[in-house]
């Protein structure tokens, strides 16, 4: 197998993962009823954006090898630093899902009984799970060596972070008040003491 095939299968495999960790505990989770929903559809066009970018493109790829014209061979290294990440990415995903439980959303929501969660990977980082996206995006660019569906990710992810960050906090800040004053005070977004 060709270094470019394997690449493609550990994404593959990485996309397997991802899915388990999202849907298999919370389906069977009964969740309160949402009493802050903002933006809703702007939030769902962000959803459907990076969708595209980090899951349909990929895998579309993948699947047929198109577009072929923006193909290029990876060098080993790329994908063991890829596969490195995306494992990193999973560990992370699946700490967030466990420890944010029954207050994860899509979009941004805030539910009835909405606990603010502030330990464990949240004691330092606001948004640990959106840093998972963000290695996510990176061992995608790294594991698909073609120029349109390796990026595309990261492209997309950047778009729907920015546009949700503010808003997020925003809404955090109106539901929690001086506690998420203090615990944004405390922490930074994503990476301890740097952003
Ligand atoms: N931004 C967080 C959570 C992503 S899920 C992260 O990256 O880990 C998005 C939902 O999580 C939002 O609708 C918001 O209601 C909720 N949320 C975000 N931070 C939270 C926190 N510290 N405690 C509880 N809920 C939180």
């Amino acid at each position: 197998m060709g270094t470019e095939r394997l690449g493609d299968v550990l994404w593959l495999l990485g996309l397997v993962v991802w899915c388990v960790i999202r849907y298999a505990p919370y389906r069977r989770a009964r969740r309160t009823s949402t009493v802050i929903k903002r933006d809703r559809d702007r939030e769902r066009l962000l959803l459907i954006i990076s969708f595209l970018g980090m899951f349909a493109l990929p895998l579309v790829f993948v699947a047929t090898g198109e577009p072929r014209f923006a193909d290029y061979r990876p060098h080993p290294i790329q994908i063991v630093l890829g596969a490195l990440i995306l494992a990193a990415a999973l560990w992370v995903f699946r700490r967030t899902h466990k420890e944010l439980g029954r207050n994860w959303s899509a979009t941004l929501e805030v539910r009835e009984s909405h606990t603010l969660i502030t330990t464990g990977i949240y004691r330092s980082v606001r948004h640990p799970m959106y840093a998972g996206y963000w290695l996510w995006t990176a061992a995608q660019a790294l594991l698909i060596a073609n120029w349109i569906a390796g990026p595309a990710g990261i492209l997309s992810f950047a778009l729907h972070f920015f546009m949700r960050i503010g808003r997020e906090e925003q809404m955090l800040r109106e539901r929690f008040g001086e506690a998420y004053l203090d615990y944004a005070a405390r922490t930074s977004r994503i990476i301890p003491g740097l952003y």
